[in-house]
C-alpha cells in the first residue's frame, strides 16, 4: 500500500513538473519573450523567399532585407529584435486606424450599414467583390471598404480630414509620423484602379461626390512611413483596449475595440486571412509595404516589417516570425485551459 501511495506522489509530481514547464514556456516572463524574438528574428533571417510588391513602382525600391520585429505588451514593454528603425509605408494597415477613427466618429453601426463586415473571399482591390452585393457585404479592410471608410471621415475639406487621420496614427504610434512623399507620389500616378473603386462605390451609394478626394486621402494615408516599433505601439494600443500603453493615451474608444479585431481576424490577411486565423487565432493586418501587425487582447501587440510578400500580399518573414512567436508565448486567444 506504502508503495502505491508512493507511486501515486511520484507521478503527481512529474504531472505538476510537466504542467509547470509547459505553462513556463507559454508565459510571457521577459526572458522568454526576449528568447521568442530573437529565436524568430535568428530563423528567419536568411529565408529568401517572396518578393516586392511592385505595382506601386516605388515599393519595388524599398530595401527587400529589411527585417524587424517589435512586441509590446499591453503594460508597455517594449521588445525589439532587428532592425526596427528603417521606415516602410504603412499602406493597408493603415486602414485599421482609420476604421477606428470613423467608428469613434459614428458608432459601430454606420460601417456594418455601408460596407458591411464579411471577408469577401476575393483579392483586396476585387472590383467582382463590388459587384456581387453593390459595395455591401465587404469589409473596411479591403480597399472599396477602406477608401468609402476615408470618405466617412468628417471635415469640411481635405486638410481638415487629413488632419484628424493623422493625429489618430500619430496617437496610435505615440509619435508624429510623416508621409513619404515619394510613395504617395507614386501610387498616386498609378492608382486608377482604386478611382475606379471608388467611382463604383460612389455610384451605389456607399460614398458621397468626392469620391476621388477620399481616394487622393486614402492613398496619403498609405504612405505614412513607419518602423516595425510604430507599429508594435499601434498594436499594443488595441491589445490594451485602445489606450496607449506608452503614452498612456485613450486613443480610441474601448467599447469599440472589439469590433475593430473582429474585422481585423475576417479580412485582415488579405483572401489568406482564414488561413491566417486558423494558425494563430490572432487579429491581424498586413500592408504590402511588408509589415504586419498582430493583436493578442489584454496581452500584447506585435509587429514585423520584412518587405518580400507572397502571393496573397503578405510578408513572408512576418507571417512565420509572428505566428512563432506568439506560439511561444501563449498569444492565441483560442487557446483556454479547462477549468
Ligand atoms: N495603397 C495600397 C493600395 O490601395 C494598399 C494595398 C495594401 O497594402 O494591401 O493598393
Amino acid at each position: 500500500m506504502r508503495q502505491v501511495l508512493l507511486n501515486c506522489k511520484a507521478w503527481v509530481f512529474c504531472c505538476a513538473v510537466m504542467v509547470a514547464g509547459f505553462t513556463q514556456a507559454a508565459e510571457m516572463t521577459k526572458a522568454n519573450i526576449k528568447q521568442a524574438l530573437a529565436d524568430a528574428y535568428k530563423k528567419y533571417r536568411h529565408l529568401d523567399e517572396g518578393k516586392n510588391a511592385d505595382y506601386i513602382p516605388a515599393l519595388a525600391k524599398v530595401d527587400s532585407g529589411i527585417y524587424g520585429i517589435a512586441l509590446v505588451t499591453a503594460d508597455g514593454k517594449v521588445y525589439t529584435e532587428g532592425d526596427v528603425k528603417s521606415e516602410v509605408s504603412i499602406q493597408s494597415i493603415s486602414k485599421v486606424f482609420t476604421m477606428a477613427l470613423v467608428i469613434d466618429q459614428d458608432g459601430t453601426d454606420e460601417l456594418l450599414h455601408n460596407m458591411g463586415a464579411d471577408a469577401t473571399g476575393q483579392v483586396f482591390n476585387s472590383i467582382v467583390a463590388i459587384e456581387q452585393y453593390q459595395g455591401s457585404e465587404m469589409n473596411p479592410l479591403v480597399n472599396a471598404g477602406a477608401i468609402a471608410t476615408t470618405g466617412l471621415v468628417d471635415g469640411k475639406d481635405y486638410d481638415e480630414i487629413w488632419g484628424k487621420i493623422a493625429s489618430e496614427y500619430n496617437e496610435f504610434a505615440g509619435r508624429e509620423l510623416t508621409v513619404m512623399e515619394d510613395v504617395y507620389q507614386s501610387e498616386a500616378a498609378t492608382n486608377q484602379r482604386n478611382q475606379a473603386i471608388a467611382s463604383l462605390m460612389h455610384a451605389y451609394g456607399h460614398i458621397d461626390e468626392n469620391f476621388l478626394r477620399a481616394t487622393d486621402i486614402y492613398t496619403r494615408q498609405c504612405s505614412v512611413g513607419v518602423n516595425a516599433k510604430d507599429l508594435g505601439l499601434m498594436a499594443a494600443t488595441l491589445a490594451n483596449a485602445g489606450k496607449n500603453p506608452v503614452t498612456q493615451k485613450q486613443v480610441t474608444s474601448a467599447e469599440n475595440v472589439p469590433e475593430i479585431l473582429a474585422v481585423m481576424a475576417t479580412a485582415g490577411l488579405y483572401d489568406d486571412a482564414g488561413k491566417w486565423l486558423y494558425k494563430t487565432g490572432l487579429p491581424a493586418k498586413s500592408g504590402v509595404g511588408g509589415g504586419i501587425i498582430a493583436v493578442s487582447p489584454g496581452k500584447f501587440g506585435i509587429a514585423v516589417i520584412s518587405p518580400p510578400l507572397d502571393a496573397a500580399g503578405n510578408s513572408v518573414r512576418a507571417q512565420k516570425a509572428i505566428a512563432d512567436i506568439s506560439s511561444a508565448l501563449g498569444g492565441n486567444p483560442y487557446q483556454v485551459s479547462a477549468h
